[in-house]
């Protein structure tokens, strides 16, 4: 009580200086009509709540990010988030990044949001296979034992009271239902020994209260037991201290999932859909769920001994967040909070729920912290750690605050080593110390680098390293703490080879096989060393130098042609080169690649000029120059004002539209290039970025009316019918056959033409097990003098793994159409 009296004497001497101090400086000025600081209310109303909820999804964007914003927000509920798979297996609106590189963007997007949302991302690592039609193919590829022994892992380490899912069981994409399905099973065998008793030496058994599943429409589940039990959420309340509404922020969250975009840019202006969740499992001790509930955790009461621990610190019996402009009275009251051992009780209670206790604990502290303007930051010097090399790390202390702070103790945590570092006793008010951390990363550190080779290994995100402080105020101590991400990197690290696989055809397998090999010097100083590309029987290297901490792109030829030929192709895909960087002596390669080497045997009629309009990524620029075809670039301006008839043919790559907005305006240019005797060859388009639209002001792209639709075909091996087997796309001047769409990746189209104007040829049919099969896939017509061609046959996936029946199949696209008379 006297520390208690002579603290509140220290601070309010403070507060009466700060009230006598000169008026601010006008670039200070917003001071005066303070706005509430958001971290400080986050903090303080984290306080009010020891509840935690669950949002289980299948892929990043899933998660129900309004109910996530609302419920940490508004309510202060600890928020968790976990997500079956990385997303790699989508689309990418962005960039050129698929498969593992997409999954490594989408893990980061995921965090982004939820620091929006302020929920805690976490990963089951399923590989995203791509879209998939049924629960029992997602648990075929996943095992579906393995889903629920991880879910239940999960369950059991992150102890939600609820858990809540956008999945139901039957509908939509198969790894939403796959999760659905099993979120239902976990809920009752997180808390069962006899399931997965092997996990029970690291974490106890937990027992969620409640499950949920998001309502769609006005679907009611006709209950035996009774009426449906719900809450529903209303995300368009405003956040009082953000000044915008949970359904804005919820929105800013879901952008950051850009890859997956285009998103809405602001919620409609009649306010975001009101969101229902219907309760679908509750154990039998959970207290009912109240009519009109309005968040899932309402009527659920925790045990009486524990209960009376978690009462949040007030003044004059009023919650601290109405006290937000009076930061010292806060501080004051955590403080005596802290000294009456808030938060805490005898270990006979802790122990029936230890990381409850621990997560109020941490709140506490970190309340604490907040309110006395206290923080602990960790910075270096490079972007990655180097095996056998300083870290270059430097730990921060921090007092924004009014009052002196003590310092107990700093400590590093990091690359297997623990630490105390020097500090200084004490930081006065608006000051800052830092402390350098001396490091030297230890030589078998474990690579993180290329993230692509670690979405699944635990290492994604790099190495942890956390400064943790330990300072305290009027003889109170609390906790601060941070971690910081850094990869693991070599020296120099080979950032791409391109191109990779090295696909090469008869008109291009004579020539000097050369590479660009993008590299990134990881050191202060300037590298040395050897470059080279070996295999096949053929070496070539050359010396590099690369500027400290720069990235730089290396250009290796190999003089010398691969002796590759028609007999070769049988081994094709069994041929790679390695591409290494050396250390000059020893020499001793510190980082390599393998690039696939495929021999692809697809020609294009002699002569063809093409011009292309990629996307967002260099497949076709690529697969032309591996054919060898005399291609070009096509800009925005030059599509709109140059002489295209000096093309025979030209190619929207997919998603075009949606990628370049202008063509739509230019678009009758493209047609009458066609007219005129072209061939324009158009890649697979999303239903609304191609079916005619007025608000958009999009009429019909094609010369003739073609719908699309949402179908797919999913299976990469789903039979090929050919609908005209004698057409010319199929036998001129590569003859298809079946074997050319042997071995497909992912899948075989998507967005398949519903209806089609009957001047198209309809050339392929295709469908997965059960369904009939969809003949849009690939429609020609001829216009004018010229040909248009629509597929939906995602070509882009087999021409960017090096598919030879892609490649030959790409060929006869490019191909088609007669000769010019100017020829
Ligand atoms: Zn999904």
């Amino acid at each position: 009580m006297r520390n208690l009296y002579k603290l509140r004497t220290v601070l309010s001497v403070l507060l009466l200086l700060l009230l006598v101090l000169p008026a601010p400086v006008p670039s200070q000025e917003a001071e005066q009509t303070e706005k509430p600081d958001p971290a400080l209310h986050q903090a303080l109303i984290d306080l009010q709540n020891p509840w935690t909820v669950m949002c289980v999804a299948a892929h990043p964007d899933d998660e129900d990010g309004s109910t996530l914003t609302v419920l940490r927000r508004k309510y202060g509920v600890h928020t968790v988030s976990l997500f079956s798979t990385f997303g790699e297996g989508g689309q990418n609106a962005i960039g050129p990044e698929l498969y593992e590189d997409l999954g490594v963007i989408r893990a980061h997007e995921t965090v982004a949001a939820s620091e929006v949302q302020g929920s805690e991302p976490h990963f089951l690592g399923f590989r995203d296979f791509g879209f998939s039609k049924s629960a029992d193919e997602t648990f075929r590829a996943w095992g579906e034992r393995e889903i629920l022994r991880r879910m239940v892992l999960q369950i059991r380490r992150l102890r939600p009271d609820v858990i809540i899912t956008n999945h139901d069981t039957t509908s939509g994409h198969g790894h939403h239902q796959a999760t659905g399905r099993t979120v239902i099973q976990a809920f009752f065998d997180a808390a069962d020994p006899k399931q997965f008793p092997e996990q029970l030496s690291q974490v106890s058994t937990w027992q969620p209260q409640r499950l949920f599943v998001r309502s769609r429409g006005q679907d009611t589940p006709a209950g035996k037991e009774g009426p449906p039990q719900f809450f529903t959420i209303d995300p368009n309340e405003t956040d009082p201290v953000r000044g915008v509404t949970y359904a804005q922020q919820a929105l800013a969250g879901l952008q950051k999932h850009a890859t997956q975009g285009p998103w809405p840019k602001t919620v409609p202006a009649n306010g975001a859909r009101m969101i229902r969740y219907n309760l679908v499992k509750q154990t039998t001790t959970a207290a009912p769920l109240p009519a009109d509930a309005k968040n899932p955790l309402d009527g659920l009461r925790l045990p009486e001994p524990v209960a009376t621990r978690f009462v949040a610190p007030t003044i004059e019996g009023k919650p601290l967040t109405e006290y937000l402009d009076r930061r010292l009275e806060i501080l004051v009251a955590l403080l005596n909070a802290k000294r009456r051992r808030a938060f805490t009780a005898p270990k006979e209670v802790v122990d029936t729920d230890p990381q409850r206790f621990q997560l109020m604990a941490q709140r506490l502290d970190n309340a604490l912290a907040v309110a006395a303007g206290a923080s602990v930051a960790i910075a270096s010097a490079g972007e990655a750690l180097v095996p056998g090399e300083p870290a270059r790390l430097t730990a921060s202390l921090i007092n924004a605050g009014v009052a002196e702070i003590q310092i107990k103790q700093l400590r590093f945590k990091g690359l297997g080593i623990e630490k105390r570092l020097d500090a200084a006793d004490k930081m006065l008010p608006s000051t800052e110390t830092s402390t350098a951390v001396e490091v030297t990363v230890p030589k078998n550190a474990t690579l993180t680098v290329p993230a692509s080779e670690h979405l699944y290994d635990g290492r994604l995100f790099g190495e942890p390293l956390v400064a943790e402080a330990e300072l305290s105020m009027e003889g109170v101590t609390f906790v601060v703490d941070t971690e910081a991400r850094r990869d693991v990197a070599p020296a120099v690290e080979i950032v791409a080879v391109e191109p990779s696989p090295y696909v090469s055809t008869p008109a291009t397998s004579q020539k000097p096989l050369e590479f660009n090999v993008r590299l990134k010097n990881h050191l202060p100083s300037e590298f040395r060393g050897l470059l080279r590309v070996q295999g096949q029987s053929l070496e070539t290297g050359r010396e590099i130098q690369i500027r400290p901490n720069a990235t730089e792109v290396a250009n290796l030829v190999v003089r010398t042609a691969l002796p590759l030929s028609a007999q070769a192709q049988v081994q094709a895909q069994e041929r790679s080169m390695a591409v290494t960087v050396d250390l000059p002596i020893p020499k001793e390669p510190i980082a390599r690649r393998v690039v696939p080497l495929i021999y692809a045997d697809a020609v294009v009629v002699s002569g063809r000029k093409v011009g292309y309009i990629p996307s967002s990524d260099q497949t076709l620029q690529r697969a032309l120059a591996a054919l060898g075809v005399d291609s070009k670039e096509l800009t925005m301006d030059e599509v709109a004002k140059a002489d295209l008839s000096t093309f025979h043919t030209i190619i929207i790559d997919n998603r075009g539209y949606q990628a370049h907005p202008e063509l739509i305006a230019n678009n009758a240019r493209l047609l009458k290039f066609v007219e005129d005797g072209g061939t324009l060859l158009v890649f697979y388009h999303r239903t609304n970025e191609w079916n005619p639209d007025e608000r958009r002001n999009r009429p019909q792209l094609a010369p003739y009316p073609i719908v699309i639709d949402d179908d797919r075909v999913t299976d990469e091996d789903a039979p090929i019918a050919f609908l005209q087997p004698r057409h010319p796309l199929l036998n001129f001047p590569n003859k298809i056959t079946q074997k050319d769409f042997a071995g497909w990746i992912q899948e075989r189209g998507l967005y398949f033409p519903k209806e089609w104007d009957a001047k198209y040829t309809a050339v392929l049919a295709t469908n997965d097990k059960g369904e009939p099969p969809l003949r849009g896939g690939l429609l020609v017509a001829p216009y004018g003098r010229g040909n248009y061609i629509y597929t939906s046959f995602v070509w882009y996936r087999q021409l960017r793994a090096g598919l030879p029946g892609g490649y030959r199949m790409f060929a006869n696209l490019i191909s088609y159409g007669r000769r010019k008379e100017t020829d």
